[in-house]
């Protein structure tokens, strides 16, 4: 396969500002792997680098990574040549005490970033192709001839939401809210009912209600609704209120509220509260005495890439309804954009460079 010295690439050049450039394609050691990308998801915690600023340029972004493998090290085994595989940038070393305790994403190793287009290493799936390091070849996962690149790139958002819904301690018929409607909100929604949970989706937009319903959710109310806790109340009367909450927005009232309407000895995950001193005023009582616990998760479970590939590629969870749209990759600036300020009618956007055209 003839592999350019050449190639395009987005490079987060300041805050705010991803240029389309000419950059050298990665050359690779004989431990790795080189893949030319063909999609790449835009997530928020790219936005969030991008649009504050958090990391120093020049860097290529992009996680959320699917390709055709190009060329494979000489002492690489188990892949070949014209594969098509899915990426995660981080893999857990599995021996350290962070592991061993199942804190794969405090791990130093998982904490590195181990694919990139150049640059510090920040992912790199916004470019034509990226280096595969040998720490994570673990997590190179193939995409099975029937599914597309999408499918593909959507393991790891996949994988942080099956993840985080393990965390819980759920039984069947259990009711949890979701707070927050959009593409993880989803997959949260989707999750929870293909475990047999009974699911309340709330959102402030009312088209992600209707997203909501059809990806299963029993029940579904506007967050600003005035009758909300009336609703909810109702709703889980029998168990004396929800046996738990996920709060997919970054929003403090979300997670109050919840709290309120959660039943003693249930749980509240925080899944999109990233941003790093924001302080929060809680009624530590809660937690003590009514057992009303608060949990966090962050980031993917490397033991369960194997019942991720299987949900997706099965399409026993279909993700590819969850694509709206999707951009070429030199108008990567315009899918993050779109990404940060959502349109009521747009849920997960991609980089596809199999793409002639954007088509919104
Ligand atoms: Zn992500
Ligand atoms: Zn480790």
């Amino acid at each position: 396969m003839r592999i350019p010295k050449k190639m395009q690439a987005i490079v987060y050049r300041a805050k705010n500002d991803l240029r389309v450039e000419t950059v050298p394609v990665p050359s690779i050691k004989a431990n790795e792997l080189l893949v030319k990308v063909a999609v790449c998801g835009i997530c928020p915690t790219d936005i969030k680098k991008i649009h504050y600023g958090t990391l120093p340029p020049p860097r290529i972004f992009g996680h959320e990574t699917a390709g055709t493998i190009v060329k494979v090290g000489a002492t690489v085994k188990g892949f070949s040549v014209g594969q098509r595989v899915g990426l995660h940038h981080h893999v857990p070393c599995l021996t350290c005490h962070a592991c061993r305790h199942h804190a794969f994403a405090q791990c130093p190793t998982y904490k590195k970033t181990g694919i990139t287009a150049g640059f510090e290493p920040a992912g790199g799936g916004y470019a034509e192709y990226v280096r595969v390091m040998d720490f994570v070849l673990p997590g190179v996962v193939p995409i099975p001839k029937k599914n597309s690149m999408v499918e593909g790139a959507m393991l790891e958002p996949v994988n942080t939401v099956l993840k985080a819904v393990k965390l819980l301690k759920l039984l069947k018929g259990d009711t949890v809210l979701v707070a927050g409607q959009g593409p993880i909100g989803l997959l949260f929604t989707k999750i929870l009912t293909l475990n047999g949970m009974k699911v309340i989706g709330s959102d402030l937009l009312e088209a992600r209600l209707v997203f909501a319903k059809d990806w299963g959710a029993q029940w579904t109310i506007r967050a600003d609704a005035a009758t909300f806790t009336d609703r909810v109340r109702q709703i889980t009367k029998v168990n004396g209120g929800l046996d738990a909450a996920i709060i997919a927005v970054p929003s403090d009232a979300a997670l109050a509220q919840a709290q309120q309407l959660l039943r003693g000895g249930g749980e509240i995950l925080l899944f999109a509260h990233t941003k790093r001193g924001a302080i929060s005023q809680q009624d530590l009582s809660t937690i003590c005495v009514d057992e009303k616990q608060l949990l966090g998760s962050y980031s993917s479970d490397f033991l369960l890439q194997k019942e991720v590939a299987q949900l997706v590629f099965s399409r026993k969870l279909d993700v590819r309804n969850l694509v709206t749209h999707q951009f070429p990759l030199d108008e990567t600036d315009q899918a993050v954009d779109l990404a940060a300020h959502p349109k009521p009618e747009s849920l997960k956007i991609v980089v596809n460079q199999e793409l002639n055209h954007s088509w919104t």
